[in-house]
């Protein structure tokens, strides 16, 4: 008679188990029981309810995206398709200074707008950051999800979205509101120092509000000041909030952003490094793509931008104003020749405007017959400002230095999207159904840019230490049954900037919590996701 613990649900037999520790691949068996790991080994004296033969196949822990958008989209559709069809199993939500919650009736309208389009895709049903959680719980996802919450939101609650210092009991609102947050789950905050309102914030008040979170074993998330010509000055300041707020820092996406900071990755890293070997505790996430994603509006001077969406759209439809924005882009454009052949439109809320989805600046002024100065006016003006778009700002060589030092992971920096339904009808960067895929296939397998066993524990193990997931991020006993299997010889992204809504080749299998979610070209519908507790 068998021992009842060698009953398990699950049985991955055979196959190639990366198990995030980042030591080599072994042929080894995976049994699962209850949602979690049970056993790694030779396993032959279980039986299963279940097994798959995994020979030949890579056997790794879920994926965990420490950058994405998904606070809408996974109420939108939880199947969270773009992601979990990669491997992904948990994503980081509220980034770059925005998330959806808190929310106060009184400055609903005001939060809501700075999620564009997408505000428009869900009823905004919550006020506090706890109910938040509980309508995208509710939902079902199929990820795990890790909350953080906005900077930017905050500030929109506390000052608005002026461009001033916060009064002193602003600040104490704004953390106050952060200290609630976290008790209601969110693993830290994030800022977004390019966007309206976060940009608005002296690194005082960054320090002020890292102080709240230092207490609670909260993370300081940040989209950087500048990830251009400033990028090494901007680190600073990151790391300056690490330091004297208390708090670990992960700087979001890093990147080496136009043609004069290209080569400049070493430079980022020893920034970096030099900081944590003084006692700062740095890390970094980027995505594998030398193009970035951002709003039309960036292209902006910041005072065109302030105020919002509707305070752009009416500075643009002042004559006076036009002209002197006209007057900055074309500058602009000036100091960077090409710079309208290097930038796409991704995504646009009008039918109208449709068809200039995935075409450059240049593109669309030809197809207008007006110059591309005015083009980029007239979209905002006609879509409310809110427009999407791609940018070939860096050099590979610089991506590729990201992406395979050790201290990286890989963050999407997208909202988890699907090729059906509303989010079917956006054109988002490539990177949306590409990241993991693309490290594994370009960056381990193709490039030779680094093993899979390290690839596979900076996208699992790093970010689940980083998050103090505990019981995630390798395939151990006693870990949740996060678990992608996929064939190390085939798997690749297919989506580009073309054609943004091509699930990956070459992904197998993808449990969540032990639940099947992906199943070879189907979604099971799984609702395997939770939101994950520090
Ligand atoms: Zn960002």
């Amino acid at each position: 008679m068998s021992d009842s613990r060698e009953w398990v649900d699950l049985m991955l037999r055979g196959g190639l188990v990366v198990d995030g520790s980042g030591e080599p691949p072994r042929v080894a068996d995976v049994a699962v029981a209850r949602g979690r790991v049970q056993a790694v080994g030779d396993l032959s004296r279980y039986t299963a309810a279940e097994v798959v033969e995994a020979a030949g196949l890579a056997v790794a822990p879920g994926f965990i995206d420490m950058h994405t958008h998904s606070d809408l989209s996974l109420i939108v559709n939880p199947r969270a398709e773009s992601a979990i069809r990669q491997g992904v199993t948990t994503q980081v939500i509220g980034m770059c200074g925005s998330s959806p919650a808190p929310a106060p009736e009184d400055r609903l309208g005001m939060i809501r707008s700075l999620w564009g389009g997408s505000g428009e895709a869900v009823e905004w049903t919550w006020e506090t950051f706890a109910e938040y959680l509980d309508v995208l719980n509710n939902r079902g996802p199929s990820t795990n999800v890790v909350p953080v919450v906005g900077h930017g939101t905050l500030r929109a609650i506390a000052v608005g979205l002026e461009n001033r210092a916060p009064k002193h009991y602003e600040l104490a609102m704004m953390q106050d509101l952060l200290r609630d947050a976290m008790e209601e789950g969110a693993f830290g905050l994030s800022s977004g120092l390019v966007y309206n309102p976060s940009m608005y914030a002296e690194t005082e008040e960054l320090i002020a509000l890292a102080t709240v979170m230092a207490e609670r074993g909260g993370i300081y998330f940040t989209h950087v000041r500048g990830e251009a010509d400033t990028l090494l000055d901007a680190l600073a300041e990151a790391i300056r909030v690490g330091r004297e707020g208390g708090v670990p820092v992960e700087i979001a996406h890093l990147k080496c952003d136009g043609r004069r900071n290209w080569g400049r990755a070493e430079a980022a890293l020893e920034t970096i490094i030099g900081a944590r070997d003084s006692g700062v505790d740095v890390t970094y996430d980027s995505y594998p793509y030398a193009a970035w994603n951002t709003g039309l509006a960036q292209l902006l001077p910041a005072w065109a931008r302030e105020g919002g969406s509707e305070a752009i759209v009416l500075r643009l439809s002042d004559l006076e104003t036009r002209t002197r924005i006209r007057e900055f882009l074309t500058r602009s454009a000036e100091e960077e020749p090409g710079k309208w052949d290097r930038r796409l439109i991704s995504s646009v809320e009008s039918e109208a405007n449709r068809p200039y989805q995935g075409k450059t600046l240049a593109e669309i002024a030809d197809l207008r017959v007006r110059p591309a100065e005015e083009v980029i006016m007239d979209l905002l003006g006609e879509e409310k400002a809110s427009v999407g778009m791609v940018g070939f700002g860096m050099h590979v060589d610089d991506v590729k230095t990201f992406v395979a030092y050790p201290l990286g992971m890989i963050g999407s920096d997208s909202g988890s999207s699907a090729p059906y339904g509303r989010l079917g009808l956006s054109h988002p960067h490539p990177r949306t159904y590409g990241s993991f895929s693309r490290v594994l296939g370009y960056y381990v397998r193709d490039g030779n840019v680094l093993p899979l066993e390290t690839a596979v524990a900076k996208m699992s193990r790093l970010p689940a230490e980083r998050l103090g997931l505990s019981d995630r991020g390798t395939l151990a006993p006693g870990k949740a049954a996060d678990i992608v299997v996929f064939d190390p010889a085939t798997v690749t992204d297919r989506a580009t900037y073309q054609q943004p809504h091509l699930y990956p080749a070459g992904v197998r299998r993808v449990y969540v919590n032990g639940q099947l979610v992906v199943d070879g070209e189907h979604h099971t519908g799984g609702k395997a996701g939770r939101i994950l507790a520090r």
